[in-house]
């Protein structure tokens, strides 16, 4: 529980789901810093599920850190509990929120600067899926449904397209061909998950640069942080979303499309980094689809933002008009750029997948 005398907050972080607040507390004479989160209540409709994973997670990551003689309060987010044991606070105005420790001595990067940045980051992300192979107590809450539901999204895009209710298409007619031409891509893993190939685990979701703590020292990825959308999914969306937010040469919404490339250091990096820790328990055919998987997963974003222009930018904030179209532009001139460097991708998978079982 939390003591002490409150001393000062403010808004803190780059997240843009939650609105985080760093808090400090004097306790017997020292500041200690405290991160408050009010929780986006917009998106995730179902708090209690989602602390509730959150909750079985967290207690289950420092019980296995605890057991190494690692720092758990480094090494896994750590909830604070309300006064009355709870793991948030149902407080004034409908508005959920919860408080964790704060992890000293580490940061979050923004952009993934280094191909080091992305090994640390795939090794953290893949720790924590390894940590959560074996937690106890059933399945855990599935607080978005078909989150990663490649063949469903695939059908909203459909749907929106037959609808055009914004006349739209026509200025997004080669984006439109793309995405109808790849449809053959969408079953893949959902087909492989089916016939039992590819097991379901628990995935993080949000497998970006910052929501992974470095350690300021050794810059060694320490703790994976925003738990929100931890549930059941592939590892493979996970590892897809680390190949499309890391080795992406521009920005999200780059306009100038000679800019985006697939960086093969940046992808070499999160390959080294997540086997790992990962090539331990992934099978052959997860480790076969590594590189498949970072196409999929910047497809099937590009297509989550034609569909959001084509049905009037309902979903992501947009900041200027035909912003969601920029954005799926860009997404997909990634995932050419993934496709046109596929084979060269799976052959660095193989060696580095070949080196660490030779280990
Ligand atoms: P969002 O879902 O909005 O991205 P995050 O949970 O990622 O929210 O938090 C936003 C930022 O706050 C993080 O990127 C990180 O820099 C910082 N942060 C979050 N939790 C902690 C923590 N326990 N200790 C230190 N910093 C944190
Ligand atoms: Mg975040
Ligand atoms: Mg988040």
């Amino acid at each position: 529980m939390l003591h002490g005398q409150f001393l000062d907050a403010q808004p803190y972080g780059s997240g843009h789901i939650n609105d985080t607040f760093v808090a400090r507390f004097d306790q017997s004479g020292a500041p200690v810093r405290y991160i408050f989160q009010k929780i986006n209540q917009n998106i995730f409709k179902d708090v209690a599920a989602l602390m509730d994973n959150i909750e079985r997670v967290t207690s289950h990551a420092s019980r296995r850190a605890k057991e190494k003689g690692a720092d758990a309060s480094r090494r896994a987010l750590t909830l604070v509990p309300t006064r009355d044991g709870r793991s948030h606070l149902n407080a004034a105005g409908g508005h959920a929120w919860r408080c964790y420790l704060f992890i000293e001595n580490a940061r979050t990067y923004d952009i993934v600067e280094t191909p080091s940045h992305a090994r640390e980051a795939a090794r953290a992300f893949g720790t924590f899926q390894g940590l959560l192979n074996d937690l106890p107590g059933g399945r855990l809450r599935e607080t978005i449904p078909d989150f990663h539901n490649t063949r469903k999204r695939f059908e909203n895009f459909q749907r929106a397209l037959a609808a055009d209710a914004h006349n739209r298409a026509a200025n997004a007619r080669d984006e439109i061909d793309f995405a109808l031409k790849s449809e053959s891509m969408v079953d893949v893993l959902l087909n492989l998950q089916k016939s039992g190939a590819i097991p379901e685990r628990i995935t993080h979701n949000d497998t970006k640069i910052n929501n992974v703590m470095l350690d300021d020292a050794t810059h060694e990825g320490i703790c994976v942080i925003d738990l929100d959308t931890v549930m059941p999914g592939l590892a493979l969306y996970d590892f897809g979303d680390m190949v499309r937010s890391a080795t992406n040469s521009g920005a999200e919404d780059e306009r100038d499309l000679s800019k985006i490339s697939m960086r093969m250091p940046f992808y070499e990096g999160l390959v080294s980094g997540y086997l790992s820790a990962a090539g331990s328990f992934l099978n052959e055919a997860e480790r076969a689809h590594l590189a498949f998987s970072g196409k999929l997963i910047t497809f099937e974003i590009g297509l989550r933002f034609l569909t959001d222009y084509l049905e009037g930018d309902v979903y992501f904030k947009t900041k200027r008009p035909g912003h969601n179209l920029d954005r799926c532009r860009t997404q997909f001139a990634l995932a050419r750029s993934i496709d046109s460097q596929q084979s060269a991708m799976e052959t660095i998978t193989t060696r580095i997948a070949n080196k660490e079982t030779s280990q």
